[in-house]
């Protein structure tokens, strides 16, 4: 469905198979001519991008530029196809270009990395098969794409000849990047602010491997007090309708997460626990197949009660215990 946001900048919602529902592109007429994210690699979304296209008077051909905020595969799946039929530029964060370039073997690496991180977490075989059956579907949905264009925080790209500021806003993925516009106080959040639901801080592969696991949670709440910071009139989101009141939202958040934090340390009950138990505790009434995000959920909460020196981590035979500092 496309939405004229001003002259020239258009919101298109493509549909996704996922429960969040939608997901935003943008088209901007510009020179050149610049889509921002692109939708699930589907015939449905594929075909709803073309429709909208055609209501402004052009054909996916006609794309210059592809500016992908971040490397889910409802941000980026049709970017091979774009790109085979318009020759469009691609342009994203270079921590996205594994995932872009090499999608099947930046996920298997990633897999490797969850299925052995959950399995020390307590997470048992039945649920580390689902985990394997959705990550399994989600290549489906996307394709593989030659990046052209890396763009880092501190940069600057021009859109309508305004000069947007390119944030790097780790938490939701490592990737992601917000576009920022000072004078008229726009931005373009991706999925880095939603305003109907939260933004997940999901579970990453370190990168290089050998490196630590990224504290996605943590990252999340820095970014998100660097964005309260900043005066903005109105966030244009990856998925649903605009924020209007951005500032506010984020101190909500802050009140949220510790609350959560809160509840999650009433549960260990004094005792070591498991990421696998704590989630289902946290989450009793959540389908499985959001396991991958509840167990993301509760692990950023432990992330945040170990920064603040609530909780540590101990092993014993392999498997990771988290319990009480005081215990
Ligand atoms: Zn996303």
């Amino acid at each position: 469905m496309l939405t004229t946001i001003s002259p020239g900048f258009h919101r298109i919602a493509l549909p996704t198979p996922f429960a969040v529902g939608d997901v935003n592109a943008y088209l901007i007429e510009t020179e050149p001519l610049t889509v921002i994210d692109c939708g699930v690699r589907t015939p449905q979304a594929r075909q709803t991008l073309a429709d909208d296209l055609t209501q402004l008077g052009y054909t996916v051909r006609d794309i210059r530029r592809l500016f992908i905020t971040h490397h889910h595969v409802d941000h980026v799946g049709l970017a091979e196809d774009i790109v085979r039929e318009s020759g469009a530029q691609v342009w994203t964060h270079p921590f996205n270009c594994p995932w872009l370039e090499a999608p099947d073997q930046t996920r298997a690496m990633s897999s490797t990395f969850t299925e052995k991180f959950f399995r020390a977490n307590g997470v048992p075989d039945e649920a580390l098969r689902l985990l394997d059956t959705s990550n399994r579907f989600l290549t489906k949905l996307a394709g593989t794409v030659k990046v052209d264009v890396t763009v880092e925080e501190g940069d600057s790209l021009d859109l309508l000849g305004r000069t947007w500021q390119v944030y790097h806003t780790p938490g939701h993925a490592g990737g992601m990047v917000c576009l920022y516009q000072p004078d008229t106080c726009m931005m373009l959040s991706s999925d880095h602010l939603l305003r109907d639901v939260s933004s997940n801080a999901l579970i990453e592969p370190p990168m290089p491997p050998e490196t630590e696991r990224p504290r996605r949670l943590l990252d999340y709440i820095r970014e998100i007090e660097r964005m309260a910071k900043l005066e903005i009139e109105v966030a244009h989101t990856g998925h649903g309708e605009p924020i209007y009141d951005v500032r506010s939202r984020v101190t909500a958040r802050f009140v949220f997460y510790q609350q959560r934090a809160d509840k999650l340390y009433g549960l260990f009950g004094g005792q070591p626990q498991q990421l696998y138990t704590l989630t289902q505790h946290l989450f009793p009434k959540i389908a499985s197949s959001e396991l991958y995000l509840t167990l993301s959920e509760t692990l950023g909460h432990l992330d945040l009660l170990e920064r603040d020196g609530r909780v540590k981590q101990e092993v014993h035979n392999e498997m990771t215990y988290w319990l009480p500092s005081d215990t």
